[in-house]
Parts: structure tokens; C-alpha cells; sequence
């Protein structure tokens, strides 16, 4: 489970748990948890739990994009749906690269848009 707004993250005091932007999911960097528990107290759906030997933080890290769960799921019960959050992402930069070089050919954003943030949206 990767929430959009994953308070697992925001909640780490190390910044122990990042986004992958290729995949979506959120992953805990090993060599920065603590094993404060921090993230398991706060997450909705109790996905993110304490190693039982090291302590540290555990959670679906998605297997780097081809979750093996879903990959060996007989009965289809569990199937990967391609993550919007990363697909927003991916699209965002995308439409920011569009803008920039766009900008650097000298054009002149209409007004009214000038509010908005450098991928199109508003900040
Ligand atoms: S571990 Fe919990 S809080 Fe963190 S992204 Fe997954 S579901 Fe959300
Ligand atoms: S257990 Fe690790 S990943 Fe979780 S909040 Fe604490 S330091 Fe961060």
C-alpha cells in the first residue's frame, strides 16, 4: 500500500522513508532508520511494521516495480495496478521540461497563468 500523502514519511524524524518516483512506492532506507516505530504508530493500514530481528522499518517496496506477490498469485487474487501517483509524477516533470524549454525560446506565458507553479499546477 503507498498512500499519496504517506504519513509514514512525513512522520520519520531521519527522512528514513522516501518516494521512488520510478515505482511510487515509498521505501525505507535501512541504513537510516533508527527503529523509532514512528511510521508504524501512524500508518492507516498497519503496512509498515518493525523487523522482527533488526528493529527497523519494514514495508511493500513494490520489488523495484514487478511486485513478486502478484507475479505468483494463481487465482489472480492479487494484481498490480500501475501506480497513478507515479504516472502524475512522471507527467509533472515531463510538463515542466515542456514549459522550461518553451520559456528559454523566449515565450510569454498568457496572463492569469503566471500563478501557477512551473509544472502547470497551482503552488
Ligand atoms: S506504510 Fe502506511 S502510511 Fe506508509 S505509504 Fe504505506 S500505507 Fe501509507
Ligand atoms: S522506524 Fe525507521 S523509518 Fe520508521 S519512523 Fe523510525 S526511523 Fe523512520
Amino acid at each position: 500500500m503507498q498512500c499519496e500523502d504517506a504519513p509514514c514519511a512525513r512522520v520519520c524524524p531521519v527522512g528514513a522513508i522516501r518516494l521512488n518516483r520510478e515505482t511510487g512506492a515509498y521505501e525505507v532506507d535501512e541504513d537510516r532508520c533508527l527503529g523509532c516505530k514512528m511510521c508504524s504508530l501512524v500508518c492507516p493500514f498497519s503496512a509498515v511494521v518493525p523487523d522482527r530481528y533488526t528493529g527497523k522499518a519494514v514495508k511493500c517496496d513494490l520489488c523495484k516495480g514487478y511486485p513478486a506477490c502478484a507475479a505468483v498469485c494463481a487465482p489472480d487474487a492479487l494484481r498490480f495496478e500501475e501506480d497513478i501517483h507515479a504516472r502524475v509524477a512522471q507527467r509533472r516533470e515531463a510538463a515542466a521540461q515542456i514549459r522550461t524549454s518553451i520559456l528559454r525560446e523566449g515565450a510569454v506565458i498568457p496572463s492569469g497563468l503566471e500563478k501557477l507553479g512551473s509544472a502547470g499546477y497551482e503552488s
